[in-house]
């Protein structure tokens, strides 16, 4: 672990450019120099998933917490998104990450996020899936990281495949654009009833929290009983999501098993095959997937 004294909370633009500037010496070739985690805060263990890793992996680590608006819709969670800052200092420091960027809204959106430039990506990957219940919110988080690119500099940045369909846009914009990093995805961190660790967990009550695990337990059942060849894929997807919606506190949107690569849905089971859901559950709208290989 490094000294904690390392760590720097770095708030504008223009003094996350001196440090880029001050760590901008070519390290030893066998590591990058700069990596980036990008989190909307309120840390918990699969966040610091990705910043061990960076820390593992690059000379430089900067960890952006930033509570994007611009990826929100109007009826959506941003005043309730948790916000644990102090506690995600000490965790970061504790990891040896070398700086937090905490920017306030006006300095990445100094005239507001609704006249912003904003990136598109293409909209076979960005109005299915999640963009079909969260129109405009792609948009928002391809801008929020091209700017956080732009501002940093990573040769690389960090994603959880927990956002599955956000990291196969993120690789496509950074492929499309040119961009001179690399993006690494990084497996899903899980309790040990198998939900996955997200922020939006601590706004579950208890009961909800004790059914949230049905959520992996879907996409299990979806993986074995599509390759067993029992049923079709259609019809296991079918019951599966039937299955979820009939209890009373799931409310699913969508369960659907893709291609990866292109996230274009899959007629028969198949490897590699990604099998992805959302659902809220009671007022929390809570994502998984699960990647077959
Ligand atoms: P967020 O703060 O929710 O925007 O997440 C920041 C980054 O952490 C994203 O790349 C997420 O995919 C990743 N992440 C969130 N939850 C997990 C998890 N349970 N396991 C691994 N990565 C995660």
């Amino acid at each position: 672990m490094r000294s904690s004294t390392e760590t720097r909370v770095i708030e504008t633009i223009a003094d996350m450019r001196v440090w880029r500037e001050s760590v901008r010496q070519p390290g030893e070739k066998d590591k990058p120099q700069v990596g980036l985690v990008p989190t909307m805060g309120a840390l918990h263990d699969g966040h610091m998933t990705l910043v061990r890793k960076a820390v593992r992996e690059c000379r430089h680590v900067a960890v952006s917490i930033f509570v994007n608006p611009m990826q929100f819709g109007p009826n959506e969670d941003f005043d309730r998104y948790p916000r644990t800052f102090e506690n995600d200092v000490k965790l970061v420091r504790e990891a040896g990450a070398e700086v937090v960027f905490h920017p306030a809204v006006t300095q990445l959106y100094p005239d507001g996020h609704g006249v912003a430039t904003k990136v598109v990506a293409p909209g076979d990957l960005t109005e299915r899936l999640c963009g079909q219940h969260r129109p405009g919110h792609f948009t928002g988080v391809t801008t929020v990281v091209l700017k956080l690119f732009s501002i940093v500099q990573p040769d690389v940045a960090y994603f959880g495949e927990k956002d599955f369909q956000q990291l196969t846009i993120i690789k496509r914009m950074s492929k499309d654009l040119d961009l001179p990093l690399d993006v690494v995805g990084v497996p899903t961190v899980r309790e040990i009833d198998g939900l996955a660790l997200s922020s939006r967990n601590v706004n579950l009550t208890s009961t909800e929290r004790k059914r949230a695990s049905e959520l992996y337990k879907t996409l299990c059942f979806v993986r074995e009983e599509s390759l067993s060849g029992r049923r079709t894929l259609e019809e296991v997807l079918h019951v599966a999501g039937d299955r979820l919606n009939k209890m009373p506190e799931f409310s699913l949107q969508y369960l659907e098993a893709c291609d990866p690569a292109t996230l274009v849905p899959l007629k028969t089971a198949q490897t590699p095959m990604v099998i992805l859901v959302a659902a809220k559950l009671g007022s929390v709208r809570l994502i998984d997937n699960l990647l077959v290989t």
